[in-house]
């Protein structure tokens, strides 16, 4: 939609072609339904190993400031949120519906319901045919703008942009479904019922730590979620489904330092009296939680604390700073915001443009580049969008 806009901006004569029965599926149901449209806080590192270098010019072409004056001259009032950039009217839709104005005011054509399947360059060497399920559409240029692997069924992301891409030559970097949370393999300590808390979460491949997040976790009866989990599942994702053994090391105490944490179990020794382990853990952590480090360390609940020696009960304590979980799998494509590998970088220029024939764009989530959750993938799509749109309208 974006890289429409921007063609047609150019003068160029644009169709959309959608193989869903509306515009903007996904994008309708980004940020919880708010829509996090890009951040103020935009690096670089953000983004995948093998998108960084190429990310500083891109985002020095069409970066945060481009996307909020964009969304303006659509009439999107926007607000931020320590950085993250939402619609002030906090919905989706109004981003959804601006876009879709503009596009019918434009008088750019969406064909709706007709699935792409293949390009092929006619012999001129300067047009293109469109294939798809019903018609040929013949074009100066094509912008693929096809997603990845990554949502629900309705968003239609079945990955057709791969086949496409490579039927044409393009290199595909292997995918792996990104800003995911994972299924653990502890199914005898997690929670019946689902947990929230803050924590920081350590992902770790034999003594490597292979990454660090911080924040909100959710533990349910069969893994582990939340944003800090969803931030590192880009880089573990891989190692899993190579059947690499993947821990997670869950610090419930993130906030208090070997002092603090120090000075609280002592406080908490001195409850070592008649109560249970149960009544003595009550006040010290969520009850779901206590249960899974109970169960974890094979301990009933109705021990009596007099019976636990001080050097168990503090190692009872210490256990809620690294309690081990093993990831088995992500929770797949289906629940995952975004995919990463894709077609590889190296196939396009700077303007997005195929670099074996340069009338064919590729664009978006297609492309092997993945950001951290915060408005990062929607900055890539406008990003690589206004690019393409500009590129292939001159
Ligand atoms: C639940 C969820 C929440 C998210 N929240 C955020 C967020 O808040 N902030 C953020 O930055 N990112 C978020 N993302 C990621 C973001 O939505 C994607 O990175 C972004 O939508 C990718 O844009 P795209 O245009 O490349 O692909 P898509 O948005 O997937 O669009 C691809 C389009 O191509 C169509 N299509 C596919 N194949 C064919 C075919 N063969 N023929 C014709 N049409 C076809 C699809 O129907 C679709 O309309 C979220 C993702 C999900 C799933």
């Amino acid at each position: 939609m974006c890289a429409a806009i921007y063609a047609a901006r150019n003068g160029a004569k644009v169709t959309i072609i959608e193989k869903n029965n509306t515009l903007g599926k996904k994008l309708s149901m980004t940020g919880n339904g708010r829509c996090n449209m890009t951040n103020l806080d935009m690096r670089e590192e953000y983004y995948n190993p093998a998108a960084r270098g190429r990310m500083k010019e891109w985002l020095s072409i069409y970066g945060v400031e481009d996307v909020i004056c964009f969304f303006k001259s659509l009439g999107v009032v926007v607000k931020s949120e320590d950085g993250y950039i939402y619609p002030l009217s906090g919905q989706a839709s109004t981003v959804v519906s601006a876009l879709e104005n503009e596009i019918k005011r434009l008088g750019i054509e969406v064909v709706f319901e007709e699935q792409v399947k293949g390009v092929d360059a006619l012999d001129d060497g300067h047009h293109y045919e469109l294939v798809t399920n019903k018609n040929r559409y013949q074009a100066d240029a094509v912008i693929l703008a096809l997603g990845g692997l990554s949502g629900a069924k309705s968003t239609m992301s079945t990955g057709d942009g791969y086949y496409i891409c490579q039927k044409l030559g393009m290199n595909l970097k292997k995918t792996h479904p990104a800003l995911v949370g994972f299924k653990c393999s502890d199914d005898e300590i997690m929670p019946k019922a689902g947990v929230r808390c803050t924590a920081e979460v350590s992902f770790i491949l034999g003594n490597e730590v292979l990454a660090k997040e911080y924040g909100e976790i959710q533990l349910t009866e069969d893994g582990i979620s939340g944003i800090p989990v969803m931030q590192a599942s880009g880089s573990i994702a891989g190692f899993i489904e190579d059947g690499k053994p993947i821990f997670t090391s869950v610090d419930f105490f993130p906030d208090y330092d070997e002092s603090d944490f120090k000075a609280l179990k002592s406080d908490m020794l001195r409850l070592k009296d008649d109560r249970t382990l149960e009544e003595f853990l009550l006040g010290f952590y969520n009850c779901h939680v206590n249960e899974m480090i109970m169960r974890r360390m094979k301990l009933s609940k109705t021990m009596k604390m007099k019976n636990i020696s001080v050097s168990m009960a503090e190692c009872i304590l210490d256990s809620y700073r690294s309690l081990r979980l093993r990831l088995e799998s992500s929770y797949g494509y289906k629940a995952s915001q975004v995919t990463s590998g894709g077609v590889s970088l190296g196939d396009v220029g700077s303007d997005m443009a195929f670099r074996k024939n340069n009338g064919i764009y590729c664009i978006g989530e297609l492309l092997d580049v993945d950001g951290r959750c915060g408005g990062y993938n929607l900055q890539w799509a406008w990003t690589s969008g206004s690019i393409a749109g500009t590129a292939a309208s001159l």
